[in-house]
């Protein structure tokens, strides 16, 4: 049941009546499950299909099979790309349904911070080059090991990364900073000297499909990434969060517990 209470006050602030809303939700609570449990489905059918054109792909770039002139290569880049994307997309999809379903599983270890950001920025080097932006990090040696996913967090690190290459402007630098905070968080910061967002939709950020409106960056983006991310994060009892504005650039954070 939904329930909602609402009061009744006069001038004086005295309680003077109440009315209390009761719905049943059963019904929409199994319409939810039946998507999610759909949107898992779909995602995880289309996700065999789809890697194998893009092994048939690698086949048809390999020029024993046979030369293809710079047009068809073009063709062939195109291709490559957007099924990178597709398969990245039903990726997500899978990862929020398995949210939603509480079948999150977490694999917890100890890693060292400089592990998991040496890692990450080895994933978005590609992406950083191709705009010039390069990416100054700063994490101690010395930091104690986290307890953490560390697939996961590499995961939501590497979003982080992304998209503050994304927003930045080409030639600028996206700052790593890994520190502790209080006696057993370590935070990790990601700020871009790029566009920012607005502050009205800074609450907003983490949502699911939610892209600031008119925003500059390419819009192929599904909205999922931070979504995920705060998932991601809180589910291993860290916080997530953001700092922007317009103009002046972002910066994304998120914590996680000292290693025992
Ligand atoms: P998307 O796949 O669209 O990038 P995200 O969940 O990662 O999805 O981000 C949601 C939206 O937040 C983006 O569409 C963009 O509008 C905004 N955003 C995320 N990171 C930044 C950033 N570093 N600077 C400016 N805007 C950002």
């Amino acid at each position: 049941y939904y329930s909602k209470e609402i009061l009744s006050v006069d001038t004086r602030n005295k309680v003077i009546g109440k009315v209390i809303i009761l719905k049943n939700i059963t019904e929409y609570q199994q319409l939810d499950e039946a998507k999610t449990n759909f949107i898992a489905t779909v995602s995880h059918e289309l996700k065999t299909p789809i890697s194998s054109i893009k092994m048939s792909l690698k086949l048809l770039e390999d020029e024993r099979i046979g030369a293809v002139n710079s047009e068809q290569k073009q063709l062939l880049e195109n291709i490559d790309d957007d099924t990178r994307r597709l398969l990245q997309i039903t990726g997500e999809l899978l990862d929020l349904s398995q949210v939603e379903t509480g079948k999150l599983h977490l694999n917890f270890g100890n890693a060292h911070p400089k592990n998991i950001v040496d890692y990450a920025v080895k994933a978005v080097k590609f992406t950083g080059e191709q705009k010039q932006v390069s990416i100054s990090v700063q994490c101690d040696d010395n930091l104690p090991e986290v307890r953490a996913d560390l697939d996961k967090t590499t995961w939501v690190l590497i979003n982080l990364l992304s998209n503050a290459i994304k927003y930045s402007h080409e030639k600028s630098v996206v700052d790593l900073v890994v520190k502790k905070v209080k006696n057993d968080e370590i935070e990790f910061s990601v700020a871009d000297h790029g566009q920012g967002i607005e502050h009205q939709y800074l609450s907003r950020i983490f949502e699911r499909y939610f892209k600031v409106p008119g925003s500059k960056a390419d819009q192929t983006g599904t909205g999922l990434g931070l979504a995920i991310a705060k998932d991601f994060i809180e589910a291993q009892s860290g916080k997530i969060g953001v700092e922007s504005d317009l103009g002046e650039g972002s910066r994304f954070y998120f914590t996680l517990k000292k290693a025992e």
